[in-house]
């Protein structure tokens, strides 16, 4: 069997990449299937409902170049609107009947002889392709903690990406555990709602201000109706963000001033019930993804409201005890712990050439060749894989990068009649070796946990330079960097 002159692709999920990457496949004219484990698109924006779910990335930003959105409600959109606008893009751009709903792909298995990706789905289904392209990215899988007693709690205990709208918070006393991005926007609704909330935080934030407004009157006029206008502030709110990457370096400028601004007026705000280490962050800015709020410190000098810094030691029946011994009674108990980021592509298991099993390939930690291609895993592609993410600018941007680079690189196998194309292993060791030693000088190598970096301390996720240095590598597709395999002719017997 030889590759189709019009290869079958197979797209891993319908969030943002999936999506973009679909399009890409639609300009193709291309056989392609959009393989997606919940009951409809948009990923990310899909899953997480929970009380305040927003964009952090301004809105003029977050939508497609090809597919922009003019009228975004607000500076920084809410998770509806944002759904609403990827649902859009599933229809406008005719997505719908490549997709297949409610089917999760757990294994992906090359045949050498025939180069093709036979998929496994749940349920014992299974499915062809020549080429196989993941939109999994890297925060869709909860990270729920293993907490001594977690499974003895008689209450309701949900993480912030599997929201229980069935369970009213309102006027109950809430535990949430963790304060990171999610938390920070979940929390001052349901304190408002709740009759005491506790936080359990192990460490604090950076935490800047949000400007964020309504956007409406003129401004939104010209927006929706001057295309020109919308280009151009897409454009400025790119560079604004773009200057800021310096935050990754350790010692930058940037990183100085948010600590020297922030620390006296964080200071200010210490009372009994909120000490400084509730406050004060005892790591550079950027180490943990810096946060944007406009409530959180306000919410925690809420009356109803209390911070507890003692590590926990176990949860019972009825709420959280920690290390300390204090008992701590809650009706229901809200995970804000984040995702498993760096076992990227997990719990799928994805076998390449001679059997080589991903998981053994990725033992070190995860990586990739512009974190979209593996050495030895042919006619398989990743966006926002390893080392892709970015703290400073809209992922959108990088997502965007990559899917022109996937379809420069399947256009490259139709001309040139390939039946597979395989990243050269020493092009992506060469490779990673530069991204570890970018990785190394940034803030991320410091001493804050985040989910930028593997238990072995190895940035994974991060990409340690600009997203402009990112889309100028991925801009052409260099042949030289893979091994090619031309498409056999079938011997007519
Ligand atoms: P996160 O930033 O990884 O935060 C997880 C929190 O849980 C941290 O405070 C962590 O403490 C705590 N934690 C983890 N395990 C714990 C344990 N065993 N005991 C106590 N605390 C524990 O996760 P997230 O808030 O879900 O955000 C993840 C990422 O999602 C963000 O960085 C962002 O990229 C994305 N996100 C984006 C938006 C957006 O607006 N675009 C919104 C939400 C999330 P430590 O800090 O001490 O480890």
């Amino acid at each position: 069997m030889t590759m189709p002159r019009r290869p079958r692709v197979a797209i891993l999920g319908a969030g943002a990449a999936g999506l973009c990457i679909g399009v890409s496949m639609q300009r193709l004219g291309l056989d392609f299937t959009i393989y997606e484990k919940r009951d409809g698109v948009g990923g990310t924006w899909r899953a997480n409902t929970y009380p305040g779910a927003a964009c952090d990335v301004p809105s003029n930003l977050y939508s497609f170049s090809f597919a922009p959105k003019r009228d975004w409600g607000r500076r920084f959109p809410e998770q509806p609107e944002i759904l609403a606008y990827f649902e859009a893009v599933a229809d406008d751009f005719g997505l719908r009947p490549h997709l297949r709903l409610g089917i999760e792909v757990c294994r992906l298995t090359f045949d050498d002889e025939s180069a093709v990706w036979t998929l496994d789905l749940a349920g014992g289904e299974q499915a062809e392709a020549d080429i196989v392209i993941s939109g999994l990215g890297q925060l869709h899988r909860p990270f729920i903690p293993s907490i001594a007693g977690i499974d003895s709690f008689a209450g309701p205990l949900f993480h912030s990406a599997q929201w229980r709208h069935d369970c009213d918070l309102t006027g109950r006393r809430v535990a949430v555990i963790g304060s990171g991005a999610s938390a920070i926007q979940f929390v001052p609704p349901v304190a408002a709602m709740a009759e005491h909330l506790t936080i359990f935080q192990r460490s604090a934030n950076w935490i800047i201000p949000k400007p964020d407004r309504v956007i409406e009157g003129w401004r939104r006029w010209l927006l929706e109706h001057v295309a020109a206008t919308q280009k151009l502030s897409r454009w400025s709110t790119y560079w604004r963000l773009e200057k800021n990457y310096r935050l990754i370096r350790e010692g930058s400028l940037l990183g100085r001033l948010i600590k020297w601004k922030a620390t006296p007026e964080l200071e200010r705000m210490v009372t009994d019930s909120v000490p400084r280490d509730a406050l004060v962050p005892d790591y550079s800015p950027g180490c943990k993804r810096v946060l944007i709020s406009n409530d959180w410190y306000s919410t925690l000098l809420r009356r109803n409201v209390s911070v507890e810094l003692s590590p926990i030691d176990h949860i019972d029946t009825d709420g959280i005890v920690t290390s300390d011994g204090a008992h701590h009674i809650a009706a229901a108990i809200v995970l804000g712990t984040g995702f498993q980021t760096t076992e990227f592509l997990a719990p799928m298991s994805v076998i390449g050439h001679h059997g080589l099993d991903l998981n053994d390939a990725w033992e070190r930690g995860a990586e990739a060749y512009l974190g979209i291609s593996v050495a030895g895993f042919p006619n398989f592609f990743m966006l926002y894989g390893p080392n892709t993410n970015l703290g400073h600018n809209s992922i959108i941007f990088m997502i965007e990068s990559q899917a022109r680079y996937i379809s420069n690189a399947i256009a490259h196998m139709i001309e040139h009649d390939l039946d597979w194309i395989d990243v050269r292993p020493d092009v992506m060791d060469t490779y990673n070796s530069q991204i570890q030693r970018n990785a190394a000088d940034t803030v991320w190598a410091g001493s804050c946990s985040s989910w930028y970096k593997n238990d072995e301390g190895r940035i994974t996720n991060n990409w340690p330079l600009s997203s402009f240095g990112y889309w100028r590598r991925t801009r052409h597709f260099w042949p030289g960097d893979f091994a090619r395999h031309p498409r056999r002719i079938a011997v007519k017997a």
